[in-house]
C-alpha cells in the first residue's frame, strides 16, 4: 500500500485535480473502485498524472452518461472515500522522521514552513523575511508566482498575462511592489479592437446583443454590501448567518433587481462555474467594496507588462529557501520539542524540515493534502469544499482577425450567460496571430478534453459563417484548477467557516490564500499581513 501512497498520490498532485466526493456521486459501479485501486499500484512514474487521471475522468465521464442506482453510488462513495483515507493514513516510509535517516544538508531548520508558492505563499514569505524570520516554501510547480503566469512570444519579446493582471489600488500593493523596485500604472480596462458576441454553441452571432449597462444594478447591490462590512476582512460571519447571504445568487438577483448586473459578472466572475448557484456570501465576497472603488478610479499593473517579475525577484531573494517541484510527503505537527516536522520530496531527495509554525496557502482540498497529519476534524471541514475549475490559454492560427474579441453569450438562457463547460471568452493580445481563450466549468475536466473543446468551439465559427478560421494550435495552456472552493448554504448556516476559521493557530498551522478569503490578490496580501502578528509571536 505505501506504494500508493508514494507513487498514485503525487501522481494527483498536478494542477489537475480529482474531485472524489464528485466522482462518489457520479461514477457507475462500486466495482471501479477496485480498477482505481489496482491501477493506482501500477504507476511508477511519481511526476506523471498521465492514467490516473484519464481513468477517473473515463469513468466519470461515462458514469454521468447513464443513470445509476443510489446503493451503488454511495458505494462507490465509500470505496472512493475509503482509498482516500487508506491513503492518507497510512504510515509511509518517510513518516518515522528520524533525524539519522537524512544527512545534515538534508535537514532544514527554520521557523516558519510555507506550503504552496503562489500569490499569498510568496507574500507571507516576503513579509517574514522582513520581519527576520526564517523561512522555507514548499511548491510543487517549477515556478512560484501560482495562479500568476506571463508568456512571452519567442519571436516579438511582447508579455501576455495567462493569469493575475490586475491590482487594487492599495499601499499595500504599492509598497510590496516598490520593495522589488517594479512600477506600477494604472490598468486599461477598455478592451482593444471590436467584440463580437456569439453563442458559441452554434458559432452564431446574437443578433441585436449589447451588454446590459450595470450602473443602477451596481448601485442596488453596493447597497445591499454595505450591511455586512465584516465580509471585507473575511468570512468573519455573523451568526445566525443573514439569510440574503444564503440565497442562490440568481434568487438575489430577482429580489433585489440586479439583472443589469449579471453580464458584468459573468465577466468578473469566470472560472467561478454557475455563479448563479453559489450561495450570495461568495459573490459579495469576489464582488466587494474594493472592487467597486476600483471600477471607478482605476486597478493597478507592472508598467513593464510583465506581472511574473514580481515572482522572479522574490524567487531570487528567498534562493535556497524555495523548494520547487516538491511536495510533502509526511507530517508530525504534534511532535514534541519546538519543531514540526515535515518530510518533502524535492528532485534532489527527501528533505526533512523541523518548522516552528507552517502556514498553508494552497487549496485545502483533501486530495491536495495527501501526506498530512489530518486530524478528523481538519478533514471534515476540508472535505466539504467543492471546487469549479477555469483554464487559459493563447492560441496560434485561429485565423480570426487580431482586432477581434468573441464573446460567448448564450442566445437562449436567462441573461444570455455562456453554457458551461464552455469558453467564455476569445480575447484579441498585442501579439500578432495570438488569442486568448479563456474556459470555465464546474467541476474539473481533463486538459485533453478542455483542449479540444475550445479547438472545436474556434471551428465552429468558420463552420457557421461568423469569422473566418482556421486550425489553431496552442502556445500554451494552463489549468487553474481547483478554482473557486465553496461549501453549500447549509454548512455556511450551520457554522463551517466559524470552526474553519477556528484552525487558525491550532497545532502549529496558519491557513491564508484563497479559500480563507477572497480570490484577489491583493486583498490576500491584506489578509495575510492580518497572519503575520500571529505567526511571528
Ligand atoms: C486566470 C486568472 C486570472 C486572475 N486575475 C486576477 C487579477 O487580475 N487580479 C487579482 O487580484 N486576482 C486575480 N486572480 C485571482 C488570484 O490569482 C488568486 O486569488 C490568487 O492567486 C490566490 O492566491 P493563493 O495564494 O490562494 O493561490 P495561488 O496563487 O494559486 O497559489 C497556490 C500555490 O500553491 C501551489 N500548490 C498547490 N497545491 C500544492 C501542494 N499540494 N503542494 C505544494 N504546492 C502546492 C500552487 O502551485 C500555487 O503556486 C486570477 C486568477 C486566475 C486563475
Amino acid at each position: 500500500m505505501e506504494n500508493i501512497l508514494v507513487f498514485f498520490l503525487p501522481a494527483c498532485r498536478d494542477e489537475s485535480v480529482i474531485d472524489f466526493a464528485e466522482l462518489g456521486s457520479s461514477s457507475s459501479s462500486s466495482a471501479t473502485s477496485a480498477i482505481v485501486l489496482t491501477h493506482a499500484i501500477k504507476i511508477d512514474n511519481p511526476n506523471g498524472p498521465g492514467p490516473v487521471l484519464e481513468l477517473f475522468s473515463e469513468m466519470t465521464l461515462a458514469a454521468r452518461k447513464g443513470s445509476m442506482g443510489i446503493i451503488v453510488r454511495y458505494l462507490l462513495m465509500l470505496a472512493a472515500v475509503s482509498f482516500l483515507a487508506v491513503a492518507t493514513a497510512l504510515p509511509s516510509q518517510y513518516s518515522d522522521f528520524k533525524l539519522e535517516d537524512y544527512n545534515f544538508t538534508d535537514v532544514i531548520t527554520r521557523d516558519v514552513c510555507i506550503v504552496g508558492g503562489g500569490s499569498t505563499g510568496t507574500y507571507a514569505a516576503i513579509r517574514l523575511l522582513d520581519l527576520r524570520k526564517s523561512v522555507v516554501v514548499v511548491e510543487h510547480k517549477d515556478r512560484l508566482g501560482g495562479h500568476t503566469q506571463t508568456y512571452t512570444d519567442p519571436q516579438t519579446g511582447h508579455t501576455v498575462e495567462i493569469g493575475v493582471m490586475e491590482f487594487h489600488n492599495l499601499d499595500i500593493v504599492k509598497n510590496y511592489f516598490k520593495r522589488f523596485n517594479i512600477p506600477l500604472v494604472l490598468a486599461n480596462s477598455s478592451s482593444p479592437g471590436v467584440t463580437s458576441y456569439v453563442d458559441l454553441r452554434t458559432g452564431k452571432e446574437v443578433a441585436g446583443y449589447v451588454p446590459p449597462d450595470p450602473t443602477e444594478a451596481l448601485v442596488r447591490y453596493a447597497a445591499q454590501l454595505t450591511k455586512y462590512p465584516y465580509l471585507e476582512t473575511g468570512f468573519n460571519l455573523t451568526y445566525p448567518v443573514p439569510e440574503d447571504l444564503l440565497l442562490p445568487f440568481g434568487d438575489f438577483v430577482t429580489k433585489y433587481s440586479l439583472q443589469g448586473l449579471v453580464q458584468l459578472l459573468n465577466d468578473y466572475a469566470q472560472g467561478f462555474g454557475d455563479f448563479l448557484k453559489h450561495s450570495t456570501l461568495y459573490v459579495f465576497k469576489l464582488l466587494g467594496s474594493d472592487v467597486i472603488r476600483d471600477f471607478q478610479i482605476g486597478f493597478l499593473t507592472t508598467a513593464r507588462h510583465d506581472n511574473s517579475e514580481l515572482y522572479e525577484k522574490a524567487t531570487a531573494e528567498l534562493g535556497q529557501d524555495v523548494l520547487l517541484k516538491s511536495y510533502i510527503v509526511a507530517m508530525d505537527r504534534d511532535a514534541a520539542g519546538a519543531y514540526a516536522k515535515v518530510v518533502v520530496k524535492t528532485p534532489d531527495g527527501l528533505k526533512l524540515i523541523l518548522a516552528r509554525k507552517i502556514i498553508l496557502t494552497i487549496p485545502p482540498k483533501l486530495q491536495n493534502l495527501v501526506g498530512w497529519d489530518l486530524s478528523s476534524n481538519e478533514s471534515s471541514l476540508f472535505s466539504q469544499f467543492r471546487n469549479s475549475a477555469y483554464y487559459t490559454s493563447l492560441l496560434r492560427h485561429t485565423g480570426i482577425p487580431d482586432n477581434i474579441s468573441v464573446v460567448n453569450v448564450a442566445a437562449d438562457t436567462p441573461y444570455n450567460l455562456p453554457v458551461l463547460p464552455g469558453v467564455y471568452q476569445i480575447n484579441t493580445t498585442t501579439v500578432p496571430g495570438l488569442h486568448a481563450v479563456l474556459f470555465g466549468s464546474d467541476q474539473w475536466l481533463p486538459d485533453a478534453q478542455v483542449q479540444a473543446d475550445i479547438i472545436s468551439t474556434i471551428s465552429r465559427l468558420g463552420t457557421a459563417g461568423t469569422l473566418p478560421t482556421t486550425t489553431p494550435y496552442f502556445a500554451i495552456f494552463s489549468s487553474h484548477t481547483p478554482y473557486e472552493l465553496t461549501v453549500p448554504a447549509k454548512a455556511i448556516k450551520n457554522g463551517f467557516y466559524k470552526e474553519l476559521y477556528g484552525l487558525q493557530g491550532q497545532r502549529r498551522t496558519y491557513y491564508t490564500g484563497a479559500a480563507f478569503h477572497t480570490h484577489d490578490s491583493s486583498l490576500l496580501w491584506q489578509f495575510t499581513e492580518t497572519l503575520l502578528p500571529l505567526v511571528v509571536a
